[in-house]
């Protein structure tokens, strides 16, 4: 773990490979340009927190604002020991392409604390997650920049985020800030089907790419690397179509089943070992790094970024890679995939539903209203799939890759509103 929290992620250059290659493509005004290839601010807290024991920790915790151009910043926070400036800058850079590519009013943020959040316990997290609430400020609020769940957080730590926020306002304006969030539970405000919406999203891509393709996706198998909230609920939805589970990889190890897994039989068995899925009865234990070359049809990346390079890509079997974690896929890999064939759907489309359910319950908890869950897949299956063939048209017209086509569009939006507003002073 020591080297893996000092390993570097690569996530930035990569970001900043895909957003070259497309303003190129695009040829993207040079002052434009400019303001995207750079970030509007970047907080970095140190914060105590009281352990258990009584001894006091000091802890690292990030919030970067890409660009509000669209509107208020948005994009989750992770606990996760990679969390570094560079990750946080990347993940709120593609924060800002994946709302400008739904079409939400939002800009793009991301931060985190470096945590290894199995090591803590729940009332450790409780006053981590308060205290960097605290420690953020007014840096975050209902329409400056909305953070939501990522890697290691959840409803629960949404929750606490909400309620630290909102009692640290006036008596007054109190309970008009629940909305600092997204992503918290139903009591608090959450939407129904945040939870399961940007695996839905997954899938809603996968549809569309199948539907492209004349696929008929049932019988077609599929790999899921990490199998966490994305992970299970894309499994989830992939089993209602009829397509069959035959590996997943997780921090833990990984499992094959060439007669497929069930989603749900593995959801319930890596509840009771704190999410992992190593050691799951109906599977056989397989090497994590023959995972990537499992033979299927599709390969689902749900865990962390720059999983496949150069040291796996060689063996992808798969004529589908659907992204949904943010930067799964280094761009050197992406290249020698293209050109073998593969078709990659970016996670700035692939996973964009978590996000674009945000926004719904965002608007939920604005407009004082309670949504019904069928109305929200509905809306998110319509966003999804607008945005996809959007993609692919632009695509088509510049003879691009869909990474590409989806920065083209973000970026178009964006640049649209720089030249309408002009720039301060
Ligand atoms: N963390 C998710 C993402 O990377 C969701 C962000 C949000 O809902 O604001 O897209």
């Amino acid at each position: 773990m020591e080297t893996e929290t000092k390993k570097r992620t690569g996530m930035y250059e990569n970001v900043m490979r895909q957003f070259n290659r497309a303003a190129d493509v695009l040829g993207l005004d040079e002052g434009i340009r400019k303001i995207l290839g750079s970030t509007n601010s970047e907080i970095v807290v140190h914060f105590p927190v009281k352990l258990d024991n009584g001894k006091i920790e000091v802890f690292n915790g990030y919030r970067v604002q890409h660009n509000n151009a669209l509107g208020p910043y948005k994009g989750g926070l992770r606990f996760h020991p990679t969390v570094d400036i560079d990750a946080a800058r990347a993940l709120a850079i593609w924060m800002t392409w994946k709302t400008a590519l739904a079409g939400l009013p939002y800009g793009g943020g991301k931060g985190g604390v470096t945590i290894d959040p199995s090591k803590y316990s729940a009332a450790e997290l409780e006053r981590i997650t308060r205290r960097f609430t605290y420690a953020l400020g007014d840096n975050i609020g209902p329409d400056v920049d909305i953070p939501a769940p990522d890697v290691n957080t959840n409803p629960q730590i949404m929750a606490w985020i909400a309620d630290t926020f909102a009692s640290t306002k006036s008596p007054a304006t109190r309970m008009l800030n629940l909305h600092v969030v997204t992503g918290k539970p139903l009591g608090s405000g959450g939407l129904e089907g945040r939870d399961r919406a940007t695996g839905f999203g997954v899938v809603v891509t996968i549809k569309e790419w199948a539907k492209l393709n004349n696929i008929d996706l049932a019988g077609k198998t599929y790999i899921v690397q990490g199998f966490g909230n994305v992970g299970y609920w894309a499994s989830h939805f992939m089993e209602e179509l009829g397509a069959k589970l035959i590996a997943v990889q997780d921090a833990s190890g990984a499992i094959y089943n060439k007669d497929g897994i069930n989603p749900e039989e593995l959801d319930a068995y890596a509840k009771q070992y704190k999410g992992a899925v190593a050691g799951f009865p109906s599977a056989s234990r397989m090497e994590a790094e023959d995972f990537f070359g499992v033979d299927c049809d599709i390969i689902i990346p749900a865990a962390l970024g720059n999983q496949i390079t150069m040291d796996n890509a060689h063996v992808i079997k798969a004529s589908l890679i659907a992204e949904g974690a943010n930067g799964p896929t280094d761009t050197v890999a992406e290249d020698f995939l293209l050109e073998k064939g593969v078709k990659i759907i970016p996670d700035i489309l692939c996973n964009s539903g978590g996000v674009i359910g945000s926004y719904y319950e965002w608007l939920q908890n604005k407009r004082s209203e309670n949504w019904k869950i069928a109305d929200v897949l509905h809306l998110l299956e319509d966003k999804i799939s607008i945005a996809f063939n959007k993609v692919v048209e632009t695509s088509d017209s510049f003879n691009t890759d869909w990474r590409t086509g989806a920065y083209m569009v973000a970026l178009s939006r964006i640049e649209q509103t720089y030249k309408e507003r002009g720039v301060f002073p």
